[in-house]
């Protein structure tokens, strides 16, 4: 498809955004690190065109929700059928019915089903069950985990002052954003990941008051970062024992490792779980999906009222299954997982034949590559300890400037991770790689270029 042509320059754009939007964005992480925001006007498989026709290859893909890249044919002519029935349809239909069979069918913990419209939502509503549920009052997660942006689960993100460990297992951490009252935060327990004895010492200095234990089964939100062999059931095991309630938050994972997400993979199964991002594969919904007894609480005629104006369309709903159904298609996720072991090999393959101690990690296309940590890191502080953030960043610069490379967004203590997609060929991965090694070898040579 050829490039759309330039409409005006990102500058204007930016100083005519200004004017009315905060910062010049709709949404706060469009404010990239090194170039503020930038202006776009099409996007087509694996490419994004901005304002002034240039060409990026894109590797950020809707923050990881574009599994099937920018215009799928599938999507798309599911909403452009749907839009001649009264797309704002929030009434139940077959399509809703539907698609709430394909996560029962393929999520293990998945008996009962409610959608909503974005990940933050779902892990509200999930937290919420489970205090409901339990009667207690606190939520214990991991440091480096990302589960949106509400109250509860706003304190110890990859992104907060990195808190000192207290001799309980806990995490000093501090809340991720002003404006959340103590007495909230009060009730976040934030723990390391990939440390049982600190998570089993945590849940007994909280005794009996731990409601919920929610958590990335994947770290994805911090680099890559995969649970430990054992950890994961581990952890399950103690959620049994303690009687907290286990929510996997599968909004990255979900129908991207797998149509059964980390829980099948890894064979652990969760009480609740949260899915958003690939499924939908762009479309604004997300679903919270569990065992019967817990969604029973969901009213009506539960006590925790869950509905919204904007949740499940038909419009998103007729998308998102049409969606999952190119995802169900024979050898989808092996060919993904393929792209992605190969990119996370040629990225380490770059940074070995430049010298520079690296490890690179991928799950179902989601890939990071750690530049200064020689072996792939556990938990957020060896990320933070040992990733090189000053030279990620300068090959960051180099891929969005020379090489046209939208993605390898440097975080304040970690790498973002790149989301490779059902779009990206074989030859965009070699291209990728191509252009990787270029920036890299330029960002040798020329510390301080912009
Ligand atoms: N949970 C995880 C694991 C996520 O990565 C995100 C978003 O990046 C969320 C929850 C929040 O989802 P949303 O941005 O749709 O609110």
């Amino acid at each position: 498809m050829p490039s759309p042509g330039p409409t005006t320059s990102r500058d204007e754009l930016r100083r005519r955004a200004e004017a009315s939007l905060v910062s010049g964005v709709s949404r706060g992480f469009n404010l990239l690190p090194e170039f503020g925001p930038l202006y776009f006007s099409s996007g087509t498989g694996s490419r994004l065109y901005d304002v002034e026709g240039t060409e990026y290859l894109d590797l950020v893909m809707g923050w990881g929700s574009l599994l099937l890249g920018h215009n799928p044919p599938a999507i798309v002519d599911a909403l452009q059928r749907t839009v001649e029935k009264g797309f704002l349809s929030q009434h139940e239909t077959l399509a809703h019915i539907e698609l709430a069979e394909f996560v029962t069918e393929h999520v293990p913990c998945a008996e009962k089903v409610r959608f909503t419209g974005s990940g933050l939502e779902a892990t509200l509503y999930a937290t919420r069950v489970a205090r409901a549920y339990t009667g207690r009052q606190k939520i214990l997660k991991f440091e480096g985990h990302f589960h949106g942006m509400h109250d509860a689960t706003t304190i110890g993100l990859s992104s907060s002052p990195l808190g000192k460990l207290r001799p309980d297992g806990t995490v000093e951490a501090s809340a991720g954003s002003a404006g959340v009252p103590d007495v909230v935060a009060d009730l976040t327990v934030v723990v390391p990941f990939n440390d049982l004895s600190a998570l089993e010492s945590a849940l007994a200095a909280h005794r009996s008051d731990i409601a919920a234990v929610i958590m990335e089964p994947i770290a994805l939100n911090m680099g890559c970062v995969a649970p430990e062999p054992g950890y994961l059931a581990g952890v399950r095991a103690l959620c049994d024992r303690e009687g907290s309630v286990l929510i996997f938050d599968e909004v990255l994972t979900g129908f991207r490792v797998g149509l059964g997400g980390a829980q099948a993979r890894y064979g652990v199964t969760p009480d609740l779980a949260c899915f958003s991002k690939a499924f939908g594969c762009g479309m604004p919904i997300a679903a919270l999906a569990g065992r019967a007894d817990l969604m029973s609480l969901l009213g009506p005629p539960g006590p925790v009222p869950m509905s919204g104006t904007n949740s499940a369309r038909l419009m998103v709903v007729a998308g998102a299954l049409a969606a999952m159904r190119v995802l169900a298609e024979p050898g989808f996720h092996d060919t993904l997982e393929k792209r992605g072991q190969q990119m996370a090999q040629g990225l380490a393959a770059v940074a070995a034949e430049a010298d520079i101690p690296a490890s690179a990690v991928s799950f179902g296309g989601r890939t990071s590559v750690f530049f200064g940590c020689p072996e792939p890191p556990s938990n957020l502080r060896e990320v933070a300890a040992g990733w090189d953030a000053e030279f990620h960043t300068r090959v960051y610069r180099e891929l969005m400037t020379s090489q046209r490379v939208y993605g390898f967004i440097p975080l304040p203590n970690a790498p973002d991770p790149i989301n490779l997609t059902a779009a990206h060929s074989e030859a965009d991965v070699a291209e990728v790689l191509n252009r990787f090694a270029t920036a890299v070898s330029r960002a040798r040579r020329n510390p301080r270029r912009r």
